[in-house]
């Protein structure tokens, strides 16, 4: 059985707890805190205490997500997600119904253990609640991010990427700032070129050239879910006679897959392409709030 063990801390050696449960059943709220007013404060002079536990009791036995509150039990004890009881309304091992009885026990105990971000390593200092891990995962600031260019296959924090581009893909490295319009020459089978923002960012402009009628070309940056509607940024493809231009908020991703988003483009039409197959540019990248 695979075991893991709880902790919470924040300097110096973390040290590992699973909180003693509260006496107070948890409101409907978030309910993080274990004496949110009114409680009983001896609880808080409880001491820490160290703990192995089996981590598959802590998902859902149907659909293996990672529970919290509500959870739910049939008259038997089983118990379920809210959204596996939403579907199922039996219990999935007696048959029973199940809901509205809430799991108050278990709900106090998945409430009380805190764990480091995963990312410590990286950075991240934060101490979080289990039941929060997934979602803080996907937007941590240290999460890892991989690196674009083919055949790399580093992978590190936005700041470690952004360190990692300068030192070993100096070729490929065009800086640019915020809000100011730059001019970008493109080869046009040329799928991705990389910009690097003032603070830590990498941009792609990606470029899908096996359209019949021309090219399909888009942005998006690097990094993790906090990022998503940060950046807005605005392309303008102009030929000797005329111009096509497009505007949209960035989407994010931590690693590129090699395909173009299929939504969100600027189509350029064929004739765009100067003798030499270039397309040509302007791009301008806007922070939130500038
Ligand atoms: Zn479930
Ligand atoms: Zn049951
Ligand atoms: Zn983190
Ligand atoms: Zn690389």
């Amino acid at each position: 059985m695979v075991r893991f063990s709880v902790v919470e801390g924040k300097e110096e050696k973390r040290r590992k707890l699973l909180r003693p449960s509260s006496s107070c059943l948890p409101s409907d709220g978030e309910g993080e805190d274990d004496d949110d007013g009114g409680g009983n404060s001896s609880s808080a002079h409880k001491e820490a205490v160290t703990v192995l536990i089996d981590p598959d009791v802590l998902d859902c036995p149907i659909c293996c997500e990672t529970l919290a509150p509500p959870i739910l039990q049939c008259n038997n004890g089983h118990i379920a997600c809210l959204s596996c009881c939403t579907k199922m309304k039996k219990c999935h091992s007696c048959y029973f119904p199940i809901g509205p009885n809430r799991c108050l026990a278990l709900e106090n105990v998945i409430e009380s253990i805190k764990v480091p971000c995963p990312y410590a390593s990286s950075g991240c200092g934060e101490i979080i609640s289990y039941a929060q891990r997934r979602s803080h995962e996907e937007t941590c600031i240290f999460s890892p991010c991989f690196c674009p260019i083919a055949e790399c296959t580093f992978a590190g924090s936005l700041q470690q990427l952004w360190h990692h581009f300068r030192s070993r893909h100096v070729d490929h490295t065009n800086f640019f700032l915020y809000a100011l319009p730059f001019k970008v020459s493109l080869d046009e089978n040329e799928p991705i070129r990389v910009f690097l923002g003032e603070d830590n960012v990498l941009f792609l402009l990606l470029n899908k050239s096996d359209v019949p009628v021309g090219n399909v070309v888009t942005m998006t940056c690097i990094g993790p879910d906090s990022l998503k509607g940060d950046f807005s940024y605005q392309l303008t493809a102009r030929s000797k006679e005329s111009s096509v231009h497009f505007e949209s908020s960035m989407e994010n991703i931590k690693r590129w897959d090699g395909d173009s988003p299929s939504k969100d483009f600027l189509l350029i039409p064929r004739g765009f392409c100067g003798a030499q197959g270039k397309l040509s540019f302007d791009v301008c990248v806007r922070k939130k709030q500038q």
